[in-house]
């Protein structure tokens, strides 16, 4: 699933010039990619847990990259490279305990970038080719405070264990695994209901919706986690 879509890039960046041209290089060389231009948007952005790996420039407005990285890494392990302006800087990065993976140095030329790039997604285990290998290297989702082990079926909320059905726990992992991405009823019904499905009702969707809502989400009226596209489907964020 994961390995048939684009590896998804966050670029923290505040000059938009370079962060424009570093959208389309990305673009061309077949990433996808999404922007922010000062520091907490960048650590929102990258908190989602959505993306294979940040691109993040460090002289930024609101929260500095060398914060933004010690945020992200509480968090996720995400890979991130530093982009620095200047040496002095690089020589920082490697003496703070940022957490950061790899570091380039500006003015760079696109194709290192993109070497790096390549090679820390690869180590991060985000370009194994066998589905399940993947799947191994990645059996924790995490969408913020929902923590989802997909090795041994156990959600938590903030910490706390939370009880869920066979076919619950099987459409929120599916949705978790597929952030973001809004699937309409019937394609759940296919996807995490299977050859049950094809004999089930939408509305069987739709009940077990309101139950996992009913579980995970603080307040079931307001989700926080499983949101609904009207027209279009339910997903995850
Ligand atoms: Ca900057």
């Amino acid at each position: 699933m994961k390995n048939n879509e684009k590896k998804k890039i966050l670029i923290v960046e505040d000059e938009k010039n370079i962060a424009e041209l570093l959208a389309v290089n990305l673009m061309l060389a077949g990433y996808a990619y999404e922007v922010a231009y000062d520091g907490e948007e960048g650590l929102e952005k990258a908190l989602t847990g959505e993306f294979d790996l940040i691109l993040l420039d460090i002289m930024l407005p609101k929260m500095n990259g060398f914060e933004v990285c010690a945020r992200v890494r509480r968090r996720l392990s995400t890979p991130i490279i530093m982009v620095t302006a200047r040496e002095e800087e690089k020589d920082k990065i490697l003496g703070l305990d940022t957490g950061a993976d790899d570091y380039v140095t500006k003015p760079y030329s696109f194709n290192e970038l993109l070497a790096r790039i390549k090679s820390n997604i690869r180590r991060s285990g985000g370009e194994l080719i066998a589905p399940e290998q993947s799947a191994d290297a990645e059996h924790v989702l995490t969408v913020r405070g929902l923590v989802i082990d997909t090795e041994r079926y156990s959600v938590e909320r903030d910490g706390t264990p939370i009880e869920l059905s066979k076919k619950e726990y099987d459409l929120l992992s599916f949705l978790a695994a597929n952030l973001g991405r809004p699937y309409s009823r019937e394609e759940l019904l296919e996807q995490v209901w299977g050859y049950e499905g094809f004999y089930g009702d939408i509305r069987t969707v739709d009940v077990t919706v309101s139950r996992l809502r009913s579980k995970i989400e603080v307040d079931p009226s307001k989700p926080e986690y499983l949101f609904n596209k009207r027209g279009v489907g339910y997903y995850i964020k």
